[in-house]
């Protein structure tokens, strides 16, 4: 029987960067994919072979923002594997039906000058606001980086730089209130309390809402950072799509002598009185690992699928009904369209130049329109009447994703996985169809050449993935691409659980990592690099206890 000293089940970006820690420090790996390709939700795949040869297409993720907030990119030379990154500048595009666009560039300066066409005052309040969530954003740093629950890890990574961002945040008495008070209000009350405009509003409850909530929602304020991590460190597209990130990780494993094995669908874990010893796979063979199992896939689909109920239970009588019970998904996730296109969308009325292109195109006319794309979602409708949509033209940055001189288009869209009253219908009894997910795509392209006149007659060639697709694709419940849902109440050392929050679960030897554990989805690394160093301290045993 195959040994390795650690198994990794599921190759997403975050198991990959775990793998990659574990052979710097010596340790023989095993990663094992159920799909076809290595990456997870991190993929640039040739989806449209014969009706777009040479188009790349980015099947999930496409903007990088969260992975600059660690240091995995450095730490692990990802360069010297052929990463590099090109930046986004302007990083924001949001026309308006009355004609106005709110335009922003990496520079804060050139931002509120764009903003000051309309208000000033929102172009000093806009200033105020992404400086708020800067040093916010540099407070909360250190605790990204590091097991949640690990407080002397924390500490000693903040220096003098990190020291000032708190206390700019919360270093007087009216600050700390207003902090607690910002961070359980919802973004629609504090972007309502900050702002005049819905040329500001509107971008950032988009761009807040990209974690999965509607402004509306409580305790999801979180989610405003994001225009100031524009702002601040910036966002970047890998050359060649975000597969080129997995790429360069494949290859460093592979450099180090990682085992990556694709179309393996883990079915079990074995494990022998109460420790994780190795895995089982789809069609009976067994792989064992001496010194850990690791997860990429979440504490649901890991514990309520993949461990004998039994096994769970003498480990911990308590943890299957609070995993079964605690952890939320909503029904919110994305019905995704990709395009191939022979010449880029224009935005005539608005004065088109192809530096709009070079970003995110948000299409969200208000925040009524954003409220209604997730509020409906959740509740199983499709929010399809007046389609609100995060849209980039990924070629126009990065022209080796296409034949010369054509582009490819990347529109993600809010649905719902369960649609209400067509359960037990269409693909897993979600009620999706082929049908219905063109019909939802045309509405969403005919609401973009209301702003794009020239849009249709550009589609070579299309692809449409319904939300039950996607979550079959990526094997996540509900197609939930954060693994769990990012509110307050499921983040930092509560998720996904308190009592696995340190990446470590009550079976000896299993790990979890990935989306589903802290910091959460996106494309980060940063829950591979903390479940590694939680797996390394581990073997040292005094260190292992702390
Ligand atoms: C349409 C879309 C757009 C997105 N856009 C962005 C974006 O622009 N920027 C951003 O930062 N984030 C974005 N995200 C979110 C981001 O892609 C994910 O949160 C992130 O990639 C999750 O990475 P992961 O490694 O934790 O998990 P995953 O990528 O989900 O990896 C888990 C892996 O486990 C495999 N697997 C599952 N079950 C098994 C099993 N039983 N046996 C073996 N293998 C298994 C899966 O196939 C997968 O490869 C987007 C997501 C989607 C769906």
């Amino acid at each position: 029987m195959e040994t390795y000293d650690a198994i990794v089940i599921g190759a997403g970006h975050n198991g990959l960067v775990c793998a990659a820690y574990l052979l710097k420090a010596g340790y023989s790996v095993l990663l094992l994919e159920k799909r076809s390709v290595p990456g997870g939700a991190a993929t640039t795949e040739e989806v449209m072979p014969n009706e777009a040869p040479g188009f790349k297409f980015n099947l999930c993720a496409i903007d990088h923002e969260f992975i600059f907030m660690g240091p995995v990119i450095e730490e692990l030379e990802l360069d010297k594997y052929g990463l590099e990154y090109l930046w986004c500048d302007p990083s924001v595009f949001c026309p308006h039906p009355d004609g106005k666009y709110f335009l922003a560039h990496k520079s804060l300066e050139k931002t509120c000058a764009e903003i000051a066409r309309y208000s000033k005052r929102d172009a000093q309040k806009y200033r105020e606001f992404i400086n708020f969530w800067s040093h916010l954003m540099g407070a909360i740093t250190p605790m990204f980086n590091a097991a949640p629950q690990h407080f002397l890890e924390i500490a000693t990574k903040y220096n003098y730089e990190r020291l000032y961002d708190v206390f700019a945040t919360i270093g007087s008495r009216k600050k700390v209130f207003d902090f607690v008070r910002t961070l359980v209000t919802s973004p629609e009350d504090l972007l309502n309390e900050w702002f005049d405009t819905e040329i500001v509003k509107a971008p950032l409850a988009r761009l807040a809402a990209e974690i999965g909530a509607p402004p509306s929602q409580k305790g999801t304020t979180s989610g405003l950072m994001m225009l100031a991590m524009r702002h601040n460190q910036g966002i970047a597209r890998p050359r060649g799509g975000t597969g080129a990130l997995t790429d360069a990780l494949v290859k460093l494993v592979k450099s180090k002598g990682g085992v990556i094995l694709t179309e393996q669908m883990v079915k079990e874990v074995i494990v022998d009185d109460r420790v994780a010893v190795g895995v089982r796979v789809a069609g009976g063979k067994e792989y064992r690992a001496n010194k850990g199992v690791i997860s990429n896939i979440d504490a649901q689909r890991l514990f309520l699928e993949l461990v004998e109920p039994a096994a769970l239970d003498s480990a911990d009588p308590e943890l299957r009904n609070r995993i079964e019970r605690r952890i939320v998904n909503n029904n919110e996730t994305i019905l995704k369209i990709d395009c191939a296109l022979s010449e880029v969308p224009r935005f005539e009325a608005y004065h088109h130049r192809d530096e709009y292109l070079i970003g995110t195109v948000l299409i969200a006319d208000s925040m009524q329109q954003v409220e209604e794309a997730h509020t409906l979602a959740n509740m199983g409708q499709i929010p399809d009447s007046n389609p609100s949509m995060y849209l980039d033209v990924p070629t126009v940055l990065d022209p080796s994703m296409a034949p010369e001189g054509k582009h490819t288009m990347w529109i993600e869209f809010f649905a719902p996985y369960q649609i209400a009253g067509a359960e037990g219908t269409g693909l897993q009894g979600t009620g999706w169809t082929d049908e219905l997910k063109n019909k939802v795509a045309d509405r969403v392209i005919d609401k973009l050449a209301d702003y794009a006149p020239n849009i249709k007659n550009s589609i070579i060639a299309r692809r449409v993935e319904s939300p039950a697709e996607l979550g079959e694709r990526l094997g996540a419940y509900k197609g939930n691409y954060y693994h769990l849902d990012m509110t307050l109440d499921q983040m930092i050392f509560l998720r996904p659980l308190p009592e696995i929050a340190n990446y470590k679960t009550p079976i000896k030897g299993l790990y979890l990592t990935g989306a589903g554990t802290h910091p959460g989805g996106s494309i980060s690394g940063i829950p591979g690099r903390n479940c590694a160093k939680v797996f390394l301290r581990s073997q040292k045993s005094f260190l292992g206890m702390l």
